[in-house]
């Protein structure tokens, strides 16, 4: 069959796992071109910043759910299987306090925190902890075996998978998603298919600009200090939109603190007074942290700020015919887009498969 000659725009944790399992098919011939790329931060690009780890937030029965479900058992190889892609297994447990019923925070974890989610007979070891392992203010507790994942690593661990395959990179910025098919990018060839990723800028880049994506601005800080598990609370009493977050990264990458998830904020700088309430919910939870000698213990490495891509109604994953040339839609992950990346990758996949053999029979 002949070549297909696809762009992939965007090189975050989305399109980087879709350029990599469209790299499998040899027909395709693939171009990942972008304004950012794995070494880069910048508030433009959400992926670096994220912790990241499996704590699945979907709905039961709904896509979100599904395309994390879908997500676990390519994570769990390769935690077990490929340590060179700085992927870990870690405890994972949730806290829940009846007083944060309906915050912010509470309803985005609202699947997480239940003792019956869905995800119970999908991630080994789900059960609930007795009353006697949490401090005060706790009602409930789930515990499971999770994953974290060392962006550092893991974001060129996929680009150098990408390569092995063949895909070629590209540093580009469009300002209209039909700019993306000129010859010029794909070795003067025609391009036959996009696919976008671009995140949070899928509001902005012409052609899309879908205003259902906004930014949900998350504020972390990263610290030496070893949790030996990660937590996670249902809410705090410093703010309907904070959260209290405490994850290790594989392979030294530290241990990520949060957090926050300010809807429609797009402040990229730190807010100091923010960073101290963080690293003190942390130790209060946490206090084997810093050995129990306190806050002043935590030993800093940086401060970040990224913007999570929330879309209203969830990830946009589908396909549109935009001035002539197929589009494949990827964008809009929210705070969930390592835990839902090859859900949703093996989505677009389909629907790339699906247009090109729809093409191919024109
Ligand atoms: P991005 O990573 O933002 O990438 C967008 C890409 O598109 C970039 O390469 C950019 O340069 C390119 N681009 C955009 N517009 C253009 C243009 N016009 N021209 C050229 N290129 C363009 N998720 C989890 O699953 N688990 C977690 O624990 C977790 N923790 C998080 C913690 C923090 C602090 C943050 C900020 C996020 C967290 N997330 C987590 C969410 C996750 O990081 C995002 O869902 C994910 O990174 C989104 O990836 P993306 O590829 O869609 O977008």
């Amino acid at each position: 069959m002949a070549q297909k000659n696809i762009v992939v725009i965007g090189a975050g944790v989305a399109g980087l796992t879709t350029a990599l399992l469209l790299s499998r098919n040899a027909r395709y011939k693939i171009v990942v071109a972008a304004k950012h790329m794995p070494g880069d931060y910048d508030i433009e690009y959400a992926s670096p910043w994220a912790g990241a780890n499996y704590m699945p937030v979907g709905a039961r029965g709904s896509k979100a759910a599904e395309y994390e479900k879908d997500t676990w058992a390519p994570l769990e190889d390769l935690a077990q299987n490929h340590p060179e892609a700085g992927v870990h297994f870690q405890e994972c447990q949730i806290h829940s306090r009846a007083k944060d019923a309906g915050s912010a925070t509470a309803d985005w974890f609202n699947e997480l925190l239940s003792p019956d989610a869905w995800f119970k007979d999908v991630v080994p070891n789900f059960h609930q902890l007795p009353a006697s392992s949490f401090g005060p203010g706790i009602n409930a507790a789930t515990s499971f075996t999770s994953v974290c994942i060392n962006t550092a690593i893991y974001l060129p661990w996929l680009v150098s998978e990408c390569l092995k395959n063949g895909v070629t990179f590209r540093r580009a910025v469009f300002q209209h998603i039909a700019d993306a098919a000129s010859p010029s990018l794909h070795h003067e060839r025609k391009v036959d298919l996009l696919v976008n990723c671009t995140g949070l800028n899928a509001s902005k880049l012409g052609g899309v600009e879908d205003k259902s994506v906004v930014p949900a601005r998350a504020q972390v800080v990263i610290v030496r200090n070893d949790a030996g598990k990660m937590l996670a609370t249902s809410g705090t009493d410093d703010g309907d939109d904070e959260a209290c977050y405490i994850m290790t990264r594989a392979a030294g990458g530290g241990t990520i603190l949060g957090g926050c998830y300010q809807k429609g904020n797009w402040e990229s700088q730190v807010d100091p007074n923010l960073a101290v309430r963080i690293m003190k919910r942390a130790v209060d939870i946490c206090p084997s942290l810093t050995g129990g000698k306190g806050v002043e213990h935590l030993d800093i490495i940086r401060h970040g700020v990224g913007l999570r891509p929330v879309r209203a109604g969830g990830t946009r994953v589908g396909k549109e015919r935009i001035h002539g040339v197929w589009v494949v839609h990827n964008y809009g992950a929210g705070g969930a887009g390592y835990q839902n990346s090859y859900g949703c990758a093996n989505a677009a996949v389909k629907l790339v498969d699906q247009a090109l053999d729809a093409s191919a029979k024109l």
